[in-house]
């Protein structure tokens, strides 16, 4: 992501972890009024699985102007678990690489049970591999990190809309 990570460590001591992320604040992309109206009108509730947790901080941030509900798993078995108590999920965004269990897994798990619920995979850049994964672990679409404001907003709107 453009930032830095470093570590200070003393034998016998323990160990302190440092990171930077650079964080540009833009202005609000151009949305037409009618999208707009369309999208601040419906409250969402959207399930992000993702174990790292500045990819999970920021794509928080990207929902903060808008009427989303928010529900945080770290790996694919805790997203498992909250899709299984939350009937009001509405969007899933899964990241492809978490500990315990995967994103692939977790969306073939996700669609033994549902095959409405729109799941959009978190691909790291450039992977084409992952993407025909996603498609075929039965994710509905897929995003490329880093995740650009607009791309995602787009890509729920147009995923939410088929429901
Ligand atoms: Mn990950």
């Amino acid at each position: 992501m453009g930032g830095e990570i470093w570590v200070v460590s003393e034998i016998g001591k323990g160990a302190t972890f440092y990171f930077t992320i650079p964080l540009i604040f833009q202005k609000q992309p151009k949305i037409t009024t009618t999208s707009k109206a369309q999208f601040n009108n419906i409250k969402i509730n959207v399930l992000i699985a993702e174990d790292n947790l500045p990819n999970f901080l920021y794509l928080k941030s990207l929902f903060s102007k808008y009427n989303y509900q928010i529900l945080h798993a770290l790996n694919g078995a805790e997203a498992l678990k909250l899709f299984n108590k939350n009937k009001t999920i509405d969007l899933i965004l899964m990241d492809l690489k978490m500990p315990v269990m995967d994103g692939l897994e977790t969306t073939r798990e996700i669609r033994k049970t549902d095959k409405n619920i729109p799941i959009i995979a978190l691909t790291a850049f450039a992977m084409e591999n992952d993407r025909e994964k996603a498609i075929e672990a039965g994710c509905n679409d897929y995003i490329s990190k880093p995740v650009s404001n607009e791309k995602l907003i787009e890509i729920i709107h147009k995923n939410i809309k088929q429901k």
